[in-house]
């Protein structure tokens, strides 16, 4: 991937201290550590392109690597979609794919190092009681009874531990801190518990666990990671991250710490994503309502658009909410300089232009792209009967509504000057079912030889050659900003936008289209850009998913109550 010079942030000016002083030997080595307990999302987006972006820009390396230590929720089918993801994103790990459990052995063996140097000890008390004589911020931790015990003792109960002798939960193996720490974790942390699990790749080979806490320093440590770069919330964790490689005295990382991505109206969280997944409010992980990669490929997203957006959003010590209308910038940008453009209509209003000849189709010219000279033209067909938009029409206009009306010209695009002469309305409902127009054939191309002049150009398709297809408009996830704010009591799930999916069946669009491939992007004119949905398109059927819309005069002017001024 070719790559271009990351924005300036603190972890960039750590990285290049180190390179300056030598550590490391100027290596640069960082890893990506995923849990393979749900798809990859945007923040994990931010979190790639960081740590793949560091080693490309210092000529070092970044692993991927399965933080798979928690046997309960873990699978093959969500390592197999992380591994997509990180491709589909353009980063490559070659050949280093490890996973923690890989290192389980080697794990144990540090423990057992642990406890012979006096540092670790097998407790007896259950997991409640550990919590409870933790203490608080305000009140120091009380001592496991178990704390003293010889270090044959110990060797010979977490050697049994491993073997099975002692049911699930009844020991665990601590480290030997300080129980008045004034930072909890260092209060005596739990390295290992006992949990009879069946473990995707280890099957039942394992009954004891290492936490999290164990699992991630020393894998670092294994793999010789230089910077291991986490988000926020692990920053209380570093000074157990700190002693625990300290007390081994083996190769010492080290770790770092940045703001987590949360973007408005989503949430970012696998737990939550699950959830939303399991009880069926989205369609799966790749929903394109999702935050999910696999959701914003399906969407439509570039890959370039989502690095460009990691890379806009920089690399901060803060917690904050970036703005959706930011993340929807950098696809429409992207897409603006490569979509093709097409015409489709997706809410049909039947034209007929009745001094056209009834047996007549004639191929108009369109520019594919205005903004890559190279994408050529294509020929459109134009005849008799027409559709357009219905909100291109109005029977009884606002001032600052320019699109057709009764009595009104307009341009159709690439076509011809067209007028509005009679509305023909169901007799039932008084709903208008066709307009009737009149053309002018000396405006062929989109302009008049007499210089006069309209205010609008539609967009259009020829009913006898358009193609049905259904459109798929995405609304946000949730009505909030910051999706996690919700009413005292009430399920996190209370701010979730009802509306997030309109889907509109009986939408048409020009013929060019009839063989697009899962996944091609376009612009349909006017209405935004679209991707066609790659799972519930073919066999003669065509789903288009709006990725994003366009930027809308019309809209903005609505939305400011300013129709008439
Ligand atoms: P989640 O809260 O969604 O479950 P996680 O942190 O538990 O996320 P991991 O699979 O452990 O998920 O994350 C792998 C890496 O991605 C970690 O280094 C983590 O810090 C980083 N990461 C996760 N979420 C974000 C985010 N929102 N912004 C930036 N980095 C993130
Ligand atoms: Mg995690």
């Amino acid at each position: 991937m070719s790559q271009t010079e990351l924005k300036r942030h603190f972890i960039r000016d750590i990285v290049e201290g180190d390179i300056r002083d030598n550590k490391n030997g100027g290596r640069v080595h960082t890893r990506f550590p995923p849990e393979p307990n749900g798809f990859l999302h945007i923040g994990h987006a931010k979190s790639i392109c960081l740590n793949f972006g560091l080693a490309a820009q210092y000529r070092g390396l970044c692993n991927l690597r399965f933080d798979d230590t928690n046997p309960e929720t873990e699978e093959v089918a969500y390592v197999e979609s992380i591994k997509e993801d990180i491709r589909w994103l353009g980063f490559d790990w070659e050949d280093r794919e490890f996973y923690a459990s890989d290192y389980f052995e080697k794990l144990y063996e540090f423990a057992v190092d642990l406890i012979k140097k006096g540092k670790a000890y097998v407790c007896d008390l259950s997991a409640e009681e550990v919590s409870e004589q933790r203490g608080t911020l305000t009140q120091l931790g009380r001592e496991s009874p178990y704390r003293n015990r010889s270090v044959e003792e110990n060797l010979d109960l977490f050697g049994r531990m491993r073997e099975g002798e002692f049911p699930d939960g009844s020991r665990t193996l601590r480290a030997k801190i300080d129980m008045a720490h004034p930072n909890l974790l260092m209060r005596d942390a739990v390295l290992y518990r006992i949990r009879r699990s069946h473990h995707y790749r280890r099957g039942e080979a394992w009954c004891i666990y290492p936490t999290y806490d164990w699992a991630h320093g020393q894998s670092d440590s294994i793999e010789g990671i230089t910077h291991s770069i986490c988000t926020l919330e692990f920053e209380v964790h570093r000074p157990l991250y700190d002693w625990l490689l300290d007390q081994l005295g083996i190769h010492h990382p080290q770790q770092i710490e940045f703001a987590r991505l949360s973007l408005s109206h989503t949430v970012l969280s696998k737990r939550k994503l699950l959830e939303l997944v399991k009880e069926g409010y989205v369609s799966g992980w790749d929903d394109p309502r999702m935050p999910t990669i696999s959701g914003l490929r399906r969407r439509g997203y570039t890959p370039e658009a989502i690095r460009t957006f990691c890379d806009l959003i920089g690399i901060a010590k803060a917690n904050s909410i970036v703005d959706l209308p930011l993340l929807e910038d950098c696809v429409r940008e992207d897409l603006n300089k490569r979509a093709p453009r097409v015409m489709g209509v997706l809410r049909p209003l039947r034209v007929v232009i009745v001094n056209y000849p009834e047996d007549r189709t004639e191929e108009l010219e369109a520019i594919n792209n205005p903004e890559d000279a190279g994408a050529g033209t294509r020929d459109v067909p134009f005849s008799r009967v027409l559709y357009i938009e219905r909100e291109d029409f109005m029977e009884d206009p606002p001032k600052k509504f320019f699109r057709l009306a009764p009595g009104r010209e307009v341009r159709l695009r690439y076509a011809y000057f067209i007028k509005c002469e009679e509305v023909v309305k169901d007799p039932g409902s008084g709903e208008v079912v066709e307009l009737r127009c009149t053309y002018d054939p000396a405006t062929r191309g989109g302009d008049s030889p007499d210089g006069r002049k309209v205010k609008a150009t539609l967009h259009w398709v020829s009913a006898a050659h358009a193609l049905p297809v259904e459109v798929r408009l995405y609304g946000t996830l949730f009505t909030k900003r910051d999706a996690g704010e919700v009413e005292e009591g009430a399920d996190w799930k209370s701010n979730l936008n009802p509306k997030s999916l309109e889907v509109l069946t009986g939408c048409r669009v020009e013929p060019s289209l009839k063989d697009a491939a899962p996944g091609a992007r376009c612009q349909f004119e006017r209405m935004g850009y679209f991707c066609v949905d790659g799972r519930d398109s073919g066999r003669g059927k065509l789903v288009f998913n709006r990725t994003v819309t366009l930027r809308d005069p019309w809209a903005n002017i609505k939305r400011a109550g300013r129709e008439n001024e």
